[in-house]
């Protein structure tokens, strides 16, 4: 018999589904929760957008799962948070909490008594992961970061885990994987720490969004649930048409000035190549960064400026 799904004041018995808020601990804060409980027995599945307020295809991609999934279709639970960060979204940060300014995927586990992000990042490490199975974690480029889409494993967790979580990434639609290296920070990575398989995707750039690749998210969730045999239908695998990302830089600004990229997201290029540079204000050339080994080009900030310390390029290895 089918236990019914409880959410502080929410429950969704056997075969519903029920929309609601949930408080953030020691907050005035509520965020949105979607609870669909399935009719059979079966694992419970976690999916998040708006960690990052400003990746819009995660955030519609999520509002539209809790719209359409079918709890009588379902075998297990699916609990979805279409909008973590609602504060920052209500005043159109860029992805940071408006009341502190952090960024809720760098501040896991989080503290009860910290500020509004580390009790943000406490409440999920509270209530949710201890009581879920699977975690999928859906974000997009911000406002000022174009990306190609690629999926992020867990590469620091248990190593069960860790394959789950692959096994996991190869029943999404996207051409790389690619396995963090974090331990905790990030909600997908601290959920591993956990015990809980999980994966993030990045699809979208520069806040944009659009049908296409909303559908595509949801897809790609539908088809990880079926993976899992929590949704019914026979899941795709894309062995042999996704390839594993191993080696991987992030590139940080190492100054405040004007950025030149030198690529777009999804190139490829040789090592050495010139991938960008920073100037200031009078045009002179800061900085030059240069490519420590041929690879492809995964994330980049697009914005004309970029901050000291900030994310500026992410690109991996490519061998063969
Ligand atoms: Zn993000």
């Amino acid at each position: 018999m089918k236990t019914n799904l409880v959410l502080d004041h929410l429950t969704a018995k056997p075969g519903e589904k029920i929309s609601g808020y949930m408080k953030i601990i020691n907050t005035e804060l509520e965020i949105p929760v979607t609870l669909i409980c399935g009719t059979q027995e079966g694992p419970a599945v976690l999916v998040t957008g708006g960690i990052h307020n400003a990746e819009y295809v995660g955030i519609q991609a999520a509002m539209e799962l809790c719209a359409e999934l079918d709890p009588s279709k379902l075998c297990g639970d699916v609990i979805i948070f279409p909008l973590v960060n609602r504060s920052g979204f209500e005043h159109r940060t860029m992805s940071m909490v408006y009341e502190d300014g952090k960024n809720i995927n760098r501040e896991f586990p989080g503290n009860p008594e910290g500020t509004t992000t580390e009790r943000i990042c406490h409440t999920f490490v509270e209530k949710i992961f201890p009581r879920v199975d699977y975690y999928m974690d859906l974000h997009c480029g911000d406002g000022y970061e174009a990306l190609y889409p690629h999926v992020y494993t867990l590469g620091a967790a248990a190593p069960d885990v860790n394959r789950a979580s692959d096994a996991m990434a190869r029943a999404v639609n996207m051409d790389f994987r690619y396995p963090s290296k974090n331990a905790s920070g990030g909600a997908y990575n601290h959920a591993g720490s956990m015990g809980v398989p999980g994966i993030l995707l990045e699809r979208g750039s520069r806040s944009l969004w659009s049908r296409e690749e909303v559908e595509a998210d949801k897809e790609d969730v539908r088809n990880v649930l079926r993976y899992l045999h929590v949704l019914e239908g026979e899941a795709k695998v894309y062995d042999g048409v996704q390839r594993e990302l191993r080696d991987g830089y992030f590139l940080e600004a190492d100054d405040t000035g004007l950025w030149y990229p030198c690529y777009q997201v999804g190139d490829r290029f040789e090592k050495g190549a010139l991938l960008g540079t920073i100037k200031d204000y009078m045009g002179n050339v800061v900085k030059e960064y240069y490519a420590q080994v041929s690879g492809i080009l995964l994330i980049q900030t697009i914005s004309l400026n970029v901050l000291k310390g900030g994310a500026m390029l992410s690109y991996c290895e490519l061998k063969d």
